[in-house]
């Protein structure tokens, strides 16, 4: 287990300096992962077994290898993308192009390592061409992030632009307009501060958006303390196995580990393109939001 403090009083060392090394006096204990139990290492190796040799969409026919994800077990940080690149698709591994490079930098420039946290992507095989991802890949793929996310149940979720934030917070809004604002949503069973922020490759095109990206990366630790609601109803779940933390009831308030799936079948109608993916997963979100002044090249991209 990894702890960090978070400072409230200066912002000398970006908020954030490993346990110890602090000569404040108001520190607070932020924990990064935890040990992670043998079911859940279990599980996800499974898991990666599975995505490996799915075929359940035609996306498996272009792949080179599929891309599970990768990080701690025990994260209490995960990161959801959209869909491997070029680079993915190759290594195998999620975040290994340009983009990777950014979000370690994004990482880094909050103390953290991406040993540290987990990394996923909606698409567990590349689109050919990078194209944006359709509603039936998408209806096919997200059991598996839905099975990823209650196996690792983490604390926070940082969900990397627009397709990801659309298909984990069920809400048609663009990332334009809720990035840096964490929700609470629940998916796979598991409630969770959900946290849009752009996606690192926006920064490749718009290198101002970099600034953007520092600016709600660095919420980051402070959420990780922040307690959750609990649901309204049902008992702690006996299978919620991960331990508090130092013994103490865990700050963060996660909610136990549970097998229970929202299954939602694809909707006809409704918004067309980009859209219409994750609309198409979630009938229930709401209807397109405006997301402000962006360029068509940059929409396309699927960042915003
Ligand atoms: S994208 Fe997902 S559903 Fe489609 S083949 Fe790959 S792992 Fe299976």
């Amino acid at each position: 287990m990894r702890r960090y403090l978070v400072c409230h009083l200066s912002s000398a060392c970006a908020g954030l300096v490993s346990e110890g090394a602090c000569r404040a006096s108001l520190p607070v204990l932020v924990t990064v992962t935890d040990a992670a139990t043998p079911d859940v290492v279990a599980g996800l190796d499974a898991l990666r077994r599975e995505v490996g040799a799915c075929t359940r969409c035609p996306l498996h026919e272009t792949r080179t290898q599929a891309v599970s994800g990768e990080g701690d077990p025990g994260a209490r940080l995960m990161f959801v993308g959209e869909a491997p690149g070029y680079h993915e698709d190759k290594q195998g591994r999620p975040f290994v192009g340009a983009a990777g490079k950014t979000l370690d930098e994004l990482l880094a420039s909050i103390g953290f390592a991406r040993e540290q946290v987990f990394i996923a992507n909606v698409l567990k095989c590349r689109p050919p061409g990078n194209r944006d991802p359709r509603p039936d890949e998408i209806a096919a793929c997200r059991p598996y992030l839905e099975a990823q996310v209650a196996l690792i149940r983490p604390v926070v979720i940082c969900s990397l632009g627009n397709f990801a934030t659309k298909l984990l917070s069920g809400d048609q809004s663009g990332i334009t307009k809720v990035h840096g604002a964490p929700q609470i949503r629940e998916v796979g069973g598991h409630r969770f501060h959900l946290y849009p922020i752009f996606h690192p490759a926006a920064a490749l095109y718009t290198p101002a958006m970099l600034e953007t990206l520092r600016a709600d990366m660095y919420r980051l630790p402070q959420l990780l303390t922040e307690p959750l609601p609990q649901p309204a109803a049902g008992p702690a779940s006996e299978d919620d196995s991960r331990p508090p933390v130092d013994g103490h009831a865990d700050p963060a308030g996660r909610a136990p580990r549970s097998a229970g799936r929202t299954e939602a079948p694809p909707s006809a109608g409704g918004p067309v393109g980009r859209d219409a993916s994750v609309a198409a997963v979630f009938p229930n979100a709401g209807a397109p939001t405006a997301v402000g002044a962006v360029s068509a090249e940059e929409d396309q991209l699927g960042l915003f």
